[in-house]
């Protein structure tokens, strides 16, 4: 089946030239740092003091001065231990040794640690069967990072390991950006809830719950709105309530049929209709609004120029989503996950992977093609087969798919082996 003429719409990187260069202002909080998993760093967190803090042993073992150990074996007399936690306070001499714990502070005059395993104790004796180059099993002072160096910067995601190191320095309140509030908002007359029984024409809305997923893996708080009928005033009033939300998504109505109100309802509530269609496929019907809204006038102390009001502005961003689900499903990883990054503080990673093709694929067509694959792994690294295709509405092939192999517009036939991009999903 030949294609409509589809050389006068923007092509996907056009599309994301336009998201991407929209203005986000991300709001700063302070927040405990155990609920800040997720969260973008809005400061820069600096090292209150040298680490490893102290010169700390990495054995369990003796601190011994090395000079002592250089003719091993050798017996060294036993004057204290040092627990992980405790100081020693003092001074190593010749000939005599101290039992050190992983994590101890050296003691004094120290300069080596020989592990337990290379040892034998006979009461306060202790034989150095061998040791080779102790010092190595010392982390000096500051060898990590040194007090007043930026470990985390600003911008970073707080996971598991950057929360370990926040909590290393004691950054036990941290400035984030809060997480992106998003509303999803289904319309048509055809849905129904899923724990409604649908009629002989209705189907259930499986494009909210997924969304939802979705959104929330990338980290926003979502509010659902449920499902507005195809008509105006309905769709109009659930639109201004998602209008409230950093974000709003609304799925279905975005075409040219004659119940699809979204984006001329877009435009009355004075938002700028961006983006309306699309050269990719699934997908073509999809909507990019921006606008910006009132949130509040307040009057206080007066500013550097002597004003005392202050208005607050609101950006707001609109998706407008096909309405069938896996088109709705490409465009929100590939277009939606950008905007959102860089709301939350962060920036945008829609790379794609590459893989080899584990089958021949035909040629494309003109618009840029997001088909449903599936990963494995072969001697030849990653490897990827497109599911058969049925159309956009097929979730049920989506839901066995682990990436979206990534088609250029008119791309020509492909071999097996040959190297092609994916987008992990
Ligand atoms: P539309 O974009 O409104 O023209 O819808 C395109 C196709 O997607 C139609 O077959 C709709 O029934 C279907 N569809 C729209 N919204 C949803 C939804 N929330 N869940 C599942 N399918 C939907
Ligand atoms: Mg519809």
């Amino acid at each position: 089946m030949s294609e409509p003429d589809v050389s006068n719409l923007l092509t996907v990187a056009q599309a994301i030239e336009i998201i991407d260069s929209v203005a986000v202002s991300p709001a700063i909080v302070r927040v405990p740092l155990a609920e800040a998993q997720g969260l973008f760093l809005a400061e820069d967190l600096v090292a209150d003091r040298d680490y490893p803090p102290f010169d700390k042993s990495l054995m369990d073992g003796y601190a011994v001065r090395s000079a002592d150990v250089s003719g091993s074996p050798t017996e060294l007399l036993l004057v204290g231990e040092i627990a992980a936690g405790k100081e020693w306070g003092g001074m190593l001499g010749s000939g005599e040794t101290v039992a050190i714990m992983t994590g101890a502070s050296m003691p004094g005059g120290a300069d080596g640690v020989v592990p337990i395993e290379e040892t034998a104790r006979e009461n306060d004796t202790i034989r150095i069967l061998s040791a080779d180059n102790p010092g190595r099993f010392i982390a000096r002072r500051g060898a990590d990072i040194r007090k007043g160096e930026i470990v985390l910067k600003r911008g970073v995601c707080l996971q598991a390991a950057q929360l370990a190191v926040a909590a290393t320095i004691g950054a036990h309140h941290v400035d984030v950006h809060p997480r992106v509030r998003v509303a999803v908002l289904a319309t048509g007359d055809e849905l129904v809830q899923v724990d409604e029984f649908p009629g002989g024409s209705q189907i259930r809305n499986s494009n909210t719950p997924m969304l939802v997923a979705l959104l929330r893996r990338l980290g926003c708080d979502v509010a659902d709105l449920g499902i507005a009928a195809d008509k105006p005033e309905v769709i109009r009033a659930a639109i201004e309530e998602g209008l409230l939300h950093d974000v709003l998504f609304i799925t279905g109505g975005m075409s040219m049929g004659a119940y699809d109100y979204v984006p001329r309802l877009l435009k009355e509530l004075n938002l700028d209709l961006k983006i309306t269609k699309l050269r990719i496929k699934p997908g073509k019907p999809f909507v990019f609004a921006t606008g910006c809204r009132l949130a509040g006038i307040s009057t206080g102390e007066p500013d550097e120029d002597g004003r005392r009001t202050k208005i607050d502005f609101q950006n707001q961003y609109v998706f407008g989503l096909p309405g069938n689900p896996v088109s709705g499903f490409a465009c929100a990883v590939r277009f939606a996950s950008r905007l959102l990054a860089r709301l939350a503080g962060g920036v945008p990673d829609g790379r794609c992977l590459v893989a080899r093709l584990s089958v021949a694929i035909p040629a494309n067509g003109p618009r840029e093609f997001y088909q449903p694959a599936k990963l494995s792994w072969s001697a030849q690294g990653l490897m990827v087969a497109p599911l058969p295709w049925k159309g956009s509405a097929d979730l049920f092939t989506l839901a066995g798919a682990d990436a979206l192999l990534v088609r250029p517009e008119n791309d020509s036939a492909q071999p097996i082996g040959a190297l092609v991009q994916i987008l992990e999903i």
